[in-house]
C-alpha cells in the first residue's frame, strides 16, 4: 500500500477473473463465454460506429433501452441499460446496502457479489447451499437482508423454481431481491413476468454469454419504476456515459438476432446434455445444470489435480480452492468438438493416473 492511498481501501480485495492466458492455444472452457461468433449484423454495427467515434455516446442510451423493453415486454422506465452487469450488481449493492443493512447471497456463489459489496462498505452474509447445492429458500426468507441470487445458479448451474423465487420474495416486502439471471438463456425460467407483481424484484442479465458479447460490456436490469430511477441516480453520479457507442450499436444489434441467439442457445444447451452423460458414464458426479456449464467432481483425481493436469493438456477449465467446492470444477461448454477434445483428454488423463 502507498502513503497516498486512502485507508478506506486498506481491505479491498480484487475480484479474481478466470485466467486468460497467451503462453499457448488452449481449448478455453473456463469463462463461459459463447463459442460461437456475434452475427455478421452486430459485427457491421460495430464497424459503422467507428467513424463516430469522435462524438460521445447518447448517456441514456435511449435507443438501446427501448429496443431492450420492447424485447422484454415492459415499460423503458422498467430498464437500466449498463456496462455489464457487474455495473449493475454494484449500482445495487450501493444503492441499498451499507453496514447496517447488506446483502445475503449463498455461500457457493457468483464471486464478484462478495467483492463489490466488501469494496462498497456493504454487509455481507453467506447462507450456506443445501447439501445437494440448492438453494435453501427457507433461510432466505428467514434473513432481514436484501438478497442476491443467481438462477440458474453459479457455479452450479442448479436452477430455483419459480415458486421458491415467489417465497422469497413474498417473505419480506421491504427488502431489494435481486435475480442474477446471466445464464437464463440456456434453459432457466426468467423472472421477468413477476415484475408486475413484485416492486422489490430486481432482475439483472447480461449480453455477454447467451448474446456472445463478453468482449462488448453490456448488461441491464429490470425492475419497478422505484428501483430503476434509484439506480439511474447511482448510474448518472458514478458513470454517465456507462455505454460506449460500440456496445449500444452491438446490443441494438443483438436484439435484432434474436432466432441466431436462439439456435446458438439451443445447440450449447444440447451439447451440454450429451457431456453430462459422457462425463457420468465415465464416472464423474455431474450437478442438473441449466446454464452454459457444468459444474462436476472428477472423483478419480482431487478438482485441484484434475484442473492443473488438464490445463497441461491444453484444456482450461476453472477450479476454485474454497470450503465445500474444491473437489469439483466447472467446465464452460464449448462446440461438440471442444467437448470432444475434453473427454479426449479426460480419457488420457485417466489412464495415466491408473498406471
Ligand atoms: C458472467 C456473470 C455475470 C456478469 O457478466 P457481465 O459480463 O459483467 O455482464 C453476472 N453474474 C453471473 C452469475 C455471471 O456468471
Amino acid at each position: 500500500m502507498s502513503r497516498f492511498l486512502s485507508p478506506r481501501w486498506a481491505e479491498l480485495e480484487p475480484y479474481a477473473p478466470g485466467e486468460q492466458p497467451r503462453d499457448r492455444n488452449y481449448v478455453k472452457l473456463n469463462t463461459n463465454e459463447s463459442p460461437y461468433p456475434p452475427p455478421d449484423s452486430v459485427i457491421a454495427a460495430v464497424a459503422a460506429q467507428a467513424a463516430q467515434m469522435e462524438l460521445y455516446p447518447d448517456p441514456d442510451s435511449k435507443a438501446l433501452t427501448d429496443a431492450a423493453a420492447e424485447h422484454y415486454g415492459v415499460r423503458p422506465e422498467n430498464i437500466l441499460m449498463t456496462n455489464g452487469s457487474d455495473e449493475i450488481l454494484n449500482f445495487a449493492f450501493l444503492a441499498f446496502g451499507d453496514q447496517n443493512r447488506g446483502f445475503a447471497a449463498p455461500d457457493v456463489t457468483y464471486g464478484y457479489y462478495k467483492i463489490a459489496a466488501k469494496a462498497g462498505g456493504v454487509r455481507f452474509t453467506e447462507i450456506p447451499l443445501k447439501e445437494d447445492f440448492r438453494v435453501d429458500a427457507e433461510a432466505f426468507c428467514e434473513t432481514s437482508e436484501h438478497v442476491v441470487l443467481p438462477n440458474p445458479g453459479a457455479p452450479t448451474g442448479v436452477s430455483v423454481s419459480k415458486a421458491d423465487v415467489e417465497r422469497i420474495l413474498q417473505a419480506n416486502p421491504n427488502r431489494v431481491v435481486i435475480i442474477d439471471e446471466a445464464y437464463v438463456d440456456f434453459g432457466g425460467e426468467s423472472s421477468v413476468p413477476l415484475l408486475s407483481q413484485y416492486d422489490n424484484l430486481l432482475i439483472t442479465q447480461t449480453f455477454s454469454k447467451s448474446r456472445s458479447l463478453a468482449g462488448g460490456r453490456i448488461g441491464l436490469g429490470l425492475a419497478g419504476p422505484e428501483i430503476i430511477a434509484e439506480l439511474l441516480r447511482l448510474k448518472n453520479a458514478f458513470a454517465p456515459y456507462n455505454i460506449s457507442r460500440i456496445d449500444a450499436a452491438a446490443g441494438l444489434a443483438a436484439l435484432a438476432e434474436e432466432t441466431y441467439y436462439r439456435k446458438n442457445a439451443l445447440r450449447i444447451a444440447e451439447t451440454r446434455d450429451r457431456t453430462a452423460e459422457e462425463l457420468q458414464q465415465r464416472g464423474f458426479t455431474v450437478l442438473p445444470s441449466q446454464a452454459n456449464f457444468l459444474f462436476v467432481r472428477p472423483n478419480f483425481l482431487p478438482g485441484g489435480s484434475y484442473y492443473k493436469k488438464m490445463k497441461e493438456k491444453g484444456v482450461l477449465i476453472r477450479h476454485w480452492n474454497q470450503p465445500r467446492i474444491a473437489d469439483w470444477c466447472r467446465i464452460t461448454i464449448g462446440t461438440p468438438e471442444q467437448m470432444r477434445i475434453l473427454l479426449d483428454k479426460s480419457d488420457e488423463l485417466k489412464g495415466e493416473t491408473e498406471i
